[in-house]
């Protein structure tokens, strides 16, 4: 019996992933009982669903992406939105209203930083008309000129206080920050991603930059399937919903699992013929559990 091939997998894997995410925001979307005269929390915790299977799906679409570069950027943000989610259901009409507000205030920032840039001379017809525009969406909301512009955090507070809050600081400190590191760029990243050792043992083993390939690394998707069923089963909690009996994370776990075994077998039959010449790679880093 012929083995599958570990890529045509993987597209399944994927696809399947996909399109049971999208459903899984959809079962809430229909369970969901809205109350019009709160229609802030259901936009914005509505919204904040969908951008967590926005990131989970952008991911999977992108396996180019599944490396210690790139991958952190989506799961930091995976994490801002688990934690804003859950802080916001612990008081939703107040938290609601004021991510609604932060928002709009830093449109209105930006306004005026476009304003600034014109003074003393005059936009043209296609910048005004993007200045307006921005301004009706604003405006469609709230009027610009109640809107107050806020400095500092929108909540409030950090964004370690908001984890204490909502109970959730084991996950503040296990993910969102030693994922912070690669978003911004800081020393504990670069240092360990984009610096070697001199191969000169003359120059006092100083670090030179340089720009390494890495192979994707499934993990990193599972971590987005395992922080998406984080967001919705927040939400269930909160919303009283029953989730679906299968679960896009459950599906993306089990998959993984059995490409891990074909990667394997892959590997395994390629060193048999190995040195007939015949081995192939998959190119996959092998994926492993955890996180
Ligand atoms: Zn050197």
């Amino acid at each position: 019996m012929t083995q599958q091939d570990p890529f045509d997998f993987l597209e399944q894997v994927l696809d399947a992933f996909i399109d049971r995410a999208r459903g899984e925001l959809e079962h809430r979307l229909k369970s969901w009982r809205v109350d019009l005269a709160k229609k802030e929390i259901h936009e914005v915790l509505g919204a904040l669903l969908a951008r967590q299977v926005s990131l989970a799906t952008q991911l999977a679409r992108c396996p180019s992406i599944w490396n210690d570069h790139v991958a952190p950027l989506v799961l930091r943000a995976m994490a801002d939105v688990y934690i804003s989610l859950i802080w916001i259901t612990k008081d939703p009409v107040d938290r609601a209203q004021k991510f609604i507000l932060y928002g709009l205030g830093q449109v209105k920032l930006q306004i005026e930083h476009r304003r600034a840039e014109f003074a003393g001379g005059e936009p043209s017809e296609v910048e005004k008309a993007a200045i307006e525009a921005t301004e009706a969406w604003v405006n469609a909301q709230r009027l610009i000129y109640l809107t107050e512009v806020k400095l500092g955090s929108w909540s409030g507070v950090s964004t370690r206080e908001m984890a204490e809050q909502a109970e959730c600081l084991d996950f503040y400190n296990l993910v969102y920050t030693p994922f912070s590191a690669c978003t911004h760029s800081m020393w504990h990243h670069v240092a360990k991603y984009n610096l070697r050792e001199c191969a000169n043992p003359l120059h006092q083993y100083h670090q030179v930059p340089y720009d390494p390939d890495f192979r994707p690394d499934a993990h990193y998707l599972y971590l987005a399937g395992k922080y998406l069923q984080k967001a919705l089963a927040t939400f269930d909690e909160w919303a009283g919903i029953a989730p679906p009996t299968v679960t896009a994370f459950g599906e993306l776990s089990s998959g993984l699992d059995r490409l891990s075994g074909l990667i394997e077998e892959r590997e395994r039959s390629a060193k048999e013929i190995g040195d007939e010449g015949g081995g192939q790679e998959t190119g996959l880093a092998e994926p492993h559990q955890g996180g």
